[in-house]
């Protein structure tokens, strides 16, 4: 049965990447993929718990590489909401997490966000004796300047909050263009669909390469059932070829994929089985 994933960490040549769990969420799968049916959640039970709940991961990934620690997406927050209709969302576990990975939260150099759902912003600022501060006040806060066009100004419940995410960032706020080089390594790549700046981040090393998804996969269930987007895909259309793009991408054997949603583990490959595609837990070579 899929639980939420754990901290778990790989190499891309020199680089290190680090999953950092925030929480979970424990979905309605027909209500959060709207396009599926509970009689086409048959063939596909591996993926739902006894509940017949879609579990999906919430957190970071840390990168460092060379002097620099990079996090992407800063999870759901100290917080555990109900949303009607959908299910649970829990996060809280962030900082804990950093300090297993024995990294101090003042030792980030950058944020990149792969976009500016609730889900990934939580963390980016918090109240600490009393004041609301940045999480990470030594990081440059970046993303994409369509991300943050769409949601500045605007108080929707599925996006950042006003108080706690809009107004810490407004002075702060970096806007980053595709291709744009984080770190040593460390590129964006502009994956729009879900949102309209979404972003992945790739990562190369020593003939290695790793792709941090984001909301381009939330669930291996989507390389059988490509019609399944998610129901807050702002384009689905445009979210259904990019994923491809990606998952073509994630067919070159020296790639490995990371989606902060992926129950279980992180981390995996995709490869071509029986005529399909396979999401393959893991990061060995095959
Ligand atoms: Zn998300």
């Amino acid at each position: 049965m899929p639980t939420p994933a754990r901290q778990s960490q790989i190499t891309v040549g020199d680089i290190r990447i680090t999953y950092l769990p925030d929480g979970y969420t424990l979905l309605n799968p027909t209500a959060f993929l709207p396009a599926s049916t509970p009689e086409a959640w048959q063939l596909h039970k591996q993926w739902l718990n006894d509940a017949g709940q879609l579990v999906a991961s919430i957190g970071g990934l840390l990168i460092q590489t060379g002097d620099r620690t990079v996090l992407v997406d800063t999870g759901f927050g100290d917080k555990r909401v109900e949303f009607p209709g959908f299910g649970p969302f829990q996060g809280g576990e962030l900082l804990n997490s950093f300090r297993s990975a024995g990294v101090d939260p003042a030792d980030v150099n950058a944020v990149i966000y792969t976009h500016l759902h609730l889900d990934h912003v939580g963390w980016t600022s918090r109240v600490a004796d009393g004041a609301r501060a940045l999480t990470f006040p030594n990081a440059r806060y970046l993303m994409r300047g369509p991300e943050w066009e769409h949601w500045h100004g605007t108080d929707n419940p599925a996006g950042p909050g006003i108080e706690d995410v809009q107004q810490p960032l407004e002075s702060r706020i970096e806007l980053i263009e595709d291709g744009q080089v984080i770190a040593p390594g460390v590129n964006v790549l502009a994956t729009p669909g879900h949102t309209p700046g979404h972003s992945s981040v790739v990562i190369s090393s020593g003939g290695q390469r790793a792709i941090i998804l984001g909301d381009v996969l939330h669930c291996p269930v989507q390389l059988d059932e490509p019609q399944w987007t998610c129901v807050f895909d702002v384009d689905p259309e445009l979210g259904k070829r990019t994923r491809e793009r990606l998952l073509q991408e994630l067919e070159d054997p020296a790639t490995v994929g990371a989606s902060g949603h992926l129950a279980d583990f992180t981390f995996g490959r995709v490869m071509r089985g029986q005529g399909k595609r396979q999401w393959v837990v893991g990061t060995a070579v095959g």
